[in-house]
């Protein structure tokens, strides 16, 4: 009887999944013929702003039928996204009738099938309607070769790792060689332990993986007591390795999907040192092709220098001077002349337009050699990015201006110049200082929110919590992995093991992330996979810590010390600015007063003062200083008004099962209900 009604739900799903391919069909005809009206090159092939309104038509769409927002407006991305590649790849077609004829391509990548620039191959090519034909190589000069002599139509080179850096002998054969750049990828590499089955890590007694495999894992691997790590050929060969040995002792390093066509075992996934790991390929063919004008393009060269005093400084003005966004500079030793270098250089422009001709012909007037390799669809740039979720615009009606347009008058610069601090002071710096954490600036005309709970406590909370506030618009998540508790009973926190988390998730949701650093030891690690290092009040002036965070290149939220005055608070930033880390926010958080009524007395009107005083952005958390939710809301907006460059509050999917901060945590719909009320209407 159950196997029946189960046979008959299946079935009925069957038939659902049939509508939405058909659904989905029936759109993409749709995309086709908008393409063909843009065949005009007039047309704009994109239009960021409906893209934007879209998301969040379809999310609400969703919301009202009773489905996950998030969920919705993630899966509309991803159809965005196919729809644009597509568009584009008609448009290249249009422009290069010898690719658009090609109805098999065969693609060469180094190593074999499951490693990964077999996986970016796949990646590049799925959009183009194509039969693809994928050949490993033993080597990079191997298959660029093959590509030369005409048994394969394009090579996928590797060219550089977020993690490792350069890949010098790609750059080397491209210097060497005369081939063309016609594509680029980004393949985000996530590094797992493979094994034959499950079983304790400990037990691990030898891991093989390629050598840059193994490098980008070096902390993981290095906690690992008693086990030899072995270089190997490549990820998918180490991996095939560990299947055909049969000892279940060894294990590989190597993607999820070389673990699956192999048929064994992820033990951990995400073992890289960083979280953000991506490998950048070129596609390399034997000859460049034409691009649209509308395609948000790069193009790449090689150049010499001449021997003359200033030489680089003038190539790179000349990019300058016709307004092109160098996007990547790199040097390598010329071949056969020491002392000498080969410049690498990538640009956001297209060889046909007049500009970059222009640019092109100067340039040659200062090189002693200059190779273009050709113009082709970026995919780094912002331009070529999905467009997200529109927000509604957070008002500041009563925002006063900030100080930066009015440089302060005389008499405040000479009290500012006794201050015991220099780098923070209005006075070596007049203008606002901008902190950039991915597509997020802190510091800019647009307020940041910054959201989450209290303590990551579990996947599944932080997974609810992260969904919600990132569906409301908010722009980084928060949460505690290391909590300095007043008693030593309380939840301490997750530790490391709550970083991974938050880190996973942040992933996941499309957040960068931010937990509070207690040890000055720890920095470093949190530092590998925080986006953002907070250091709590209690410890503003733990000046070991300062000097600490001062060290590494992530940006710090500094909060306001319970009993410290605004000219310690910036004496304290000092500290972290001296050591080098020019990246630091202020966060006032409430101080201690004569008051019981709230936690903390939030003091609003250190936002002025600070704003005067520093060129360092300043946001408000209006949570840990009413300790309450209800009062979060007017003090936001107050906040806001007093001209704070955001907030962050705490959000729990439900609060009152918090292990920190509860009562002052907001449930989603009260989160909601605060990004609505801090909104333009
Ligand atoms: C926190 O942000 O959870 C926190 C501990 O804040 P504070 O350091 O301001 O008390
Ligand atoms: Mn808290």
């Amino acid at each position: 009887m159950a196997d029946q009604k189960l046979g008959a739900l299946r079935d009925r799903l069957d038939e659902v999944d049939q509508k939405v391919v058909e659904a989905l069909a029936e759109r993409m005809k749709v995309v086709a013929e908008v393409a063909s009206l843009k065949s005009s090159p007039q047309a704009p092939l994109r239009d960021m702003g409906r893209e934007e309104e879209l998301l969040a038509r379809v999310a609400q769409l969703g919301r009202s039928a009773g489905l996950d927002g998030f969920f919705v407006a993630e899966l509309y991305k991803k159809v965005l996204e196919h729809s644009l590649r597509t568009q584009q790849e008609a448009l290249v077609n249009q422009d290069n009738p010898e690719r658009a004829a090609q109805e098999q391509v065969v693609v060469a990548f180094q190593g074999t099938h499951g490693a990964y620039s077999h996986l970016a191959a796949i990646r590049h090519f799925s959009a183009r309607n194509v039969e693809l034909v994928c050949k490993g190589y033993n080597t990079f000069r191997q298959m660029l070769e093959a590509v030369q002599a005409g048994g394969a139509d394009y090579a996928m080179l590797p060219i550089e790792n977020t993690t490792a850096g350069s890949i010098n002998d790609a750059y080397d054969l491209l210097a060497r060689m005369e081939l063309a750049l016609v594509g680029e990828e980004i393949q985000p590499v996530d590094h797992c332990l493979v094994s034959l089955g499950p079983m304790p890590l400990h037990e691990v007694k030898r891991i093989f993986s390629h050598p840059q495999a193994l490098a980008q894992c070096t902390e993981f691997l290095g906690g690992l007591a008693d086990c030899k790590v072995e270089a190997f050929t490549d990820t998918a060969m180490a991996v095939r390795r560990v299947r055909d040995e049969q000892d279940p002792t060894q294990a590989a390093v190597a993607s999820a999907e070389a673990a699956k066509r192999f048929g064994l075992h992820i033990l951990k996934r995400g073992i890289a040192n960083q979280k953000a790991n991506y490998t950048r390929f070129v596609v390399a063919a034997a000859k460049p092709i034409a691009v649209d004008a509308r395609i948000p393009t790069k193009t790449s060269l090689i150049f010499a220098t001449r021997h003359e005093d200033g030489a680089l400084v003038r190539c790179i003005n000349v990019l300058a001077e016709h307004h092109l966004n160098m996007t990547k500079l790199e040097s390598r030793p010329r071949p056969g002349t020491p002392w000498e270098y080969l410049f690498y250089v990538d640009f956001e422009g297209n060889v046909a337009d007049p500009q970059v001709v222009a640019a092109l012909r100067a340039l040659a007037a200062s090189t002693s050699l200059l190779k273009v390799l050709g113009s082709y669809p970026a995919r780094t740039v912002a331009k070529a990015k999905p467009a997200q979720p529109k927000r509604a615009e957070i008002s500041v009606v009563a925002s006063p201006a900030p100080a930066s347009q009015k440089a302060p008058d005389d008499d405040v610069l000479a009290a500012l110049e006794k201050k015991p601090y220099r780098l923070a002071s209005r006075v070596g710096r007049a203008e606002d200082s901008k902190i950039t954490v991915g597509n997020v600036v802190i510091g800019g005309d647009r307020p940041v929110v910054i959201a989450g709970p209290c303590s990551v406590e579990s996947r599944e909370q932080l997974m609810a919590a992260a969904r919600a506030v990132k569906e409301q618009g908010a722009d980084i998540l928060r949460g505690g992995c290391f909590k300095p508790r007043t008693s030593p009973y309380s939840f301490q926190g997750l530790g490391f093991e709550g970083l991974d988390i938050l880190a996973e998730v942040g992933a996941a949701v499309g957040l960068p992330i931010v937990t509070e650093v207690l040890h000055p030891s720890d920095v470093e690690a949190v530092a590998r996979k925080a986006d953002i290092l907070q250091i709590g009040a209690r410890n503003m002036q733990n000046f070991a810590l300062l000097k600490e965070v001062g060290k590494v290149d992530r940006p710090v939220m500094l909060k306001r010390g319970m009993m410290a005055s605004i000219d310690e608070w910036l004496a304290a930033a000092e500290y972290i600015l001296a050591r080098g880390n020019q990246q630091v926010f202020l966060c006032e958080r409430g101080i201690r007063t004569f008051e019981t009524a709230t936690r903390n007395t939030l003091d609003l009107s250190a936002v002025p003062v600070v704003r005067e005083r520093t060129h360092l952005p300043i946001i408000v958390d209006p949570a840990h200083a009413c300790g309450t939710w209800r009062w979060i809301t007017p003090m936001s907006r107050a906040a806001l008004a007093a001209g704070a460059h955001g907030i962050m509050v705490e959000v729990h999917p439900k609060p009152e099962e918090a292990l920190s901060d509860g009562p002052q945590a907001l449930r989603p719909e009260r989160f909601a209900q605060l990004m609505e009320a801090i909104s333009q209407s």
